[in-house]
């Protein structure tokens, strides 16, 4: 799921890398792809148009900072507009002071509902909780079967009408159910409500007289992920018809755009609790805000690099820095190491490296990078002089020997050392005449 959204999300980044500040003619042109990748994922209209208009208010007030490029500042205004629209924080279950804590699933039939009412009870189970599932849906044949099969496999207790005994009065079942779990000392009672192919008033009245019987601590509106644009209706019929309080999205292991978790929350203003990934019972969990966004941008990596960057780098370091790289010249063995720590402070460095954008590609070679690598050139520039670090060009043959010697590696390791040295100084030059890598210090003007 999301596949589409984040390669057409990332592409839109990766054309921004090669930027120097953004332009609004460029904060225009990128909002109106992440508008299109949007519409693309089903996500509805208001909500894509919220989200842009977001986008583009804070993309065009970002500072100029030393440590995220504008690429990188764009993906993290995107990364947080998307948590925002998907609930900010992760919304808890609220548990009844007094016990039986009653959650009420309603939703569609086929949304995933009895699947859901084993998945939560087992959930709840595990965390010490002694849940009761009770059997509403007393409409579709079967149901009341399959809630118990759900109960066996979750290894809860279920509550039912007998068999034999007609078709039974959900709202009397649910009201006895609540009896019944306080008398058996259940914690959490699960009403699982009957469903329908399409929403009607029927429907409608029934769930609201089941909530109106137990009046549940939270109602829980299911809705399945792969309907698309359906969903936004469903939830807003359910809305005026029931009332929820939060929402179970399913079948997100499904191949659908996305763009019901992404509408749902905003259209309803109520948070998505809980998501269900596949028909096993352990595919099932909280819903995460944060998570999710992550996983929309396929980015997870690179948002951790810009916030590890942005806790980091000293502005005011960086900048000195960057005057001294634009120089070339200026820059020394010194600075060299100073650098190097100042990245390694930021994690190993086989990660970070991949985090930066347009690294994928490199993975291979990545694999290779060791921080001992980093570590002993750190020993090798410390066994030089002073007089050697600030003028590299001085470390020839017996110089050369002694630091070998001083910090345990071979002549070979120390020449290595002092050519790649050369190298990234004629790189720094070259970069401060305009080139730029992303995310360094000095590689934007
Ligand atoms: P209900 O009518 O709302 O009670 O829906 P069910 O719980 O009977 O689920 C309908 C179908 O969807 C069943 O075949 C379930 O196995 C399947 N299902 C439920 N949740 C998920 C999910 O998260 N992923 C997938 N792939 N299938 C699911």
């Amino acid at each position: 799921m999301f596949e589409t959204l984040s390669d057409r999300l990332t592409s839109v980044f990766s054309s921004l890398r090669a930027k120097g500040r953004l332009s609004d003619a460029d904060i225009d042109a990128t909002c109106r792809e992440i508008r299109i990748a949007l519409l693309e994922a089903d996500v509805a209209l208001p909500v894509v148009k919220d989200f842009v208009a977001h986008v583009k208010e804070r993309a065009r007030g970002v500072e100029v900072s030393q440590a995220l490029n504008p690429a990188q500042q764009v993906v993290k205004i995107v990364n947080d507009e998307l948590i925002d629209i998907l609930g900010g924080e992760t919304r808890r279950l609220r548990y009844a002071k007094t016990p039986p804590t009653v959650l009420m699933l309603a939703g569609l039939q086929g949304s995933g509902k009895t699947t859901l009412a084993g998945k939560l009870a087992r959930w709840l189970r595990e965390q010490g909780h002694v849940p009761l599932l009770v059997a509403c849906d007393l409409q579709r044949p079967n149901a009341v079967q399959q809630l118990s099969v759900m109960a066996e496999r979750a290894e809860v207790a279920v509550f039912a009408p007998e068999p034999g005994n007609g078709v039974g009065d959900p709202v009397e079942v649910a009201r006895r159910s609540v009896e019944h779990a306080k008398r058996q000392q259940h914690d959490v009672v699960i009403i699982d409500t009957a469903g329908r192919l399409g929403i009607d008033q029927e429907l409608m009245r029934q769930a609201a007289d089941i909530r109106d019987a137990v009046s549940p601590d939270e109602v829980l509106f299911v809705v399945d992920a792969m309907i698309g644009q359906d969903a936004v209706t469903t939830a807003q019929a359910f809305m005026t018809g029931v009332g929820f309080d939060g929402v179970v999205l399913t079948k997100l292991d499904g191949d659908a755009r996305g763009g019901a978790a992404l509408s749902v929350r905003h259209v309803t203003g109520r948070p998505i609790m809980f998501a269900s990934t596949g028909e096993k019972l352990e595919d099932f969990d909280a819903f995460h805000p944060d998570r999710m966004a992550g996983r929309i941008l396929d980015m997870g990596d690179i948002l951790t690099l810009i916030e590890q960057a942005q806790k980091t780098f000293d502005e005011a370091e960086a900048a000195k820095m960057a005057s001294k790289m634009a120089s070339g010249d200026g820059f020394t063995l010194d600075d060299f190491l100073d650098q190097m720590m100042m990245v390694r402070k930021m994690g190993p460095i086989k990660n970070l490296l991949g985090m930066m954008p347009g690294m994928g590609q490199m993975r291979d070679q990545l694999n290779q990078v060791d921080d001992k690598d980093l570590d002993r050139i750190a020993a090798i520039i410390r066994s030089m002089t002073p007089g050697e670090r600030a003028e590299p060009k001085i470390i020839k043959g017996s110089r050369r020997e002694r630091i070998a010697r001083g910090s345990g590696v071979t002549v070979t390791e120390v020449n290595n050392l002092v050519i790649r040295f050369f190298e990234a100084q004629k790189m720094m030059k070259r970069m401060s005449q305009g080139m730029g890598i992303p995310g360094m210090p000095g590689g934007r003007r």
